[in-house]
């Protein structure tokens, strides 16, 4: 038997509600925002990740799925999207129309990890990302923003972890002061870390190895080293999440895995998943899209874990229903099984949830199917009795909950099922009409 490779799964139907669920509520929340959507392809070019996301980070050096295509060009599934949503306002010019842009964007992204529960190897996120505005406003706009829709979702064990990541003006002095602290240390770092001390001191600090995690908890700070314009932007950030507030907490160990990023960083975190404990993060990455070869463009974006949140979701609420099917048809006799396909096609295409079963059961088997299928209604075309359409018995609508029943008589010239009847019985005891 074929399986999935391992770290790759199938949301089946059952969960896909709670996605959908989600998904749209996102939407809606970010369109309400100004919000448009982009979609993106989920393979690109090797050097659009290795620039962005910086050579020496965990996601370049060990978990790209990088592979040659048949000319030889190194090409890479997407390990995330904000370099892809860069390289596409690069691409097309943008910013020439309006450098102001808010634009989000959901789909798989591939990272090769060690994966468990709440880490998988293609996971699912929803981006947005905003272009052209340096202000702290924006910075403070975004995290409301992802707030609001933990809940409207429904979420409320969740922290918004903040840190400011300073900025080229300030990083290094925070580098040196880093590099020296990790000199001091050295010895007791894992390997990669030791590596990394000098081409990329501040990868050190999400090492997840424990002695590092151990040797570092007094490591110095972006916090301690902030030019002040940072110290300010990180202020005014502040200012006004408790103005609208927005529960967070300052975490100076915040630094997230990717280069890109300057001043404001933050995380949403949960306790509910064990170690997967992050369904969100983001931040500013204002050098970005000048390091991408566009024009000096400020820019800021977070990335939900749907994966993380929707594992979340599951735990904390009642699942998301599905739809259940408004009514189904049930033909009796040979003759009656085109009348129950007609129907159901009929009332689909009006919006209603039809089905039937063309078998050939008896009565009980189709009532004990529908009963199976939850249906609210049954229509049973009770054609047994002739072997021309003129003498047929008629059709029963029946409500499966109250029981009650309604004789419709077939209409001529063929003996149709009254459709817009039983639409009106379906529809005024309020079916869902969506
Ligand atoms: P990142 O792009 O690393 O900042 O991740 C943003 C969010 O994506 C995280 O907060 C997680 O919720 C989610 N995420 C990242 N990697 C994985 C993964 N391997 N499996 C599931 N979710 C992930």
């Amino acid at each position: 038997m074929i399986q999935t490779i391992r770290g790759f799964r199938d949301i089946l139907p059952g969960d896909t509600p709670l996605w959908q669920a989600i998904e749209q509520t996102a939407s809606r929340l970010f369109e309400d925002f100004g919000f448009k959507e982009i979609r993106l392809p989920l393979i690109e070019q090797t050097e659009l990740f290795a620039r962005s996301i910086g050579e020496v980070t965990d996601i370049v050096e060990k978990e790209m799925y990088t592979f040659p295509d048949r000319k030889g060009e190194n090409i890479t599934l997407r390990p995330e999207a904000t370099a892809s949503v860069v390289r596409s306002y690069i691409q097309h010019k943008m910013y020439a129309a309006d450098p102001i842009q808010r634009l989000y964007t959901m789909g798989p992204m591939f990272r090769r990890e060690r994966p468990q529960k709440g880490r998988y190897r293609q996971f699912y996120q929803i981006n947005a990302e905003v272009f052209g505005i340096a202000a702290p406003h924006i910075d403070g706009e975004l995290i409301l923003m992802l707030n609001e829709l933990f809940g409207r979702l429904g979420l409320t064990d969740l922290t918004t972890h903040l840190n400011s990541l300073g900025c080229p003006e300030c990083r290094p002095l925070f580098h040196r002061a880093l590099t020296e602290f990790l000199r001091s240390k050295h010895g007791g770092l894992c390997s990669d870390c030791t590596r990394r001390m000098d081409k990329n001191p501040l990868r050190t600090l999400d090492c997840k190895v424990p002695g590092c995690r151990e040797a570092m908890l007094d490591a110095p700070t972006t916090l301690d080293h902030l030019c002040s314009e940072c110290s300010d932007h990180f202020d005014k950030v502040k200012e006004i999440l408790t103005r609208q507030e927005v529960d967070f907490q300052v975490d100076k160990t915040l630094v997230r895995g990717l280069d890109y990023y300057s001043r404001t960083a933050f995380e949403v975190q949960t306790t509910a998943l064990g170690a997967q404990s992050a369904v969100a993060g983001g931040g500013r990455y204002d050098a970005l899209v000048r390091e991408l070869d566009g024009p000096e463009v400020p820019a800021i974006g977070f990335a939900i874990g749907l994966d993380r949140l929707a594992g979340v979701m599951e735990q904390l609420q009642e699942p998301v229903k599905t739809r259940e099917l408004d009514l189904f048809v049930i033909p009796l006799g040979p003759g009656a099984l085109d009348q129950a396909y007609y129907c159901c096609s009929r009332l689909n295409l009006a919006g209603i949830r039809c089905d039937t079963d063309y078998s050939g059961k008896s009565l009980k088997g189709l009532m004990k199917r529908a009963d199976k299928l939850n249906a609210g209604h049954v229509l049973i075309l009770d054609m047994r009795k002739s072997d021309n359409k003129e003498s047929a018995t008629g059709a029963v609508l029946r409500n499966m909950k109250t029981r009650e029943q309604t004789t419709l008589s077939m209409q001529a010239p063929d003996m149709q099922v009254p459709y817009d009847e039983i639409i009106k019985i379906l529809t005024d005891k309020g079916m869902p009409r969506d």
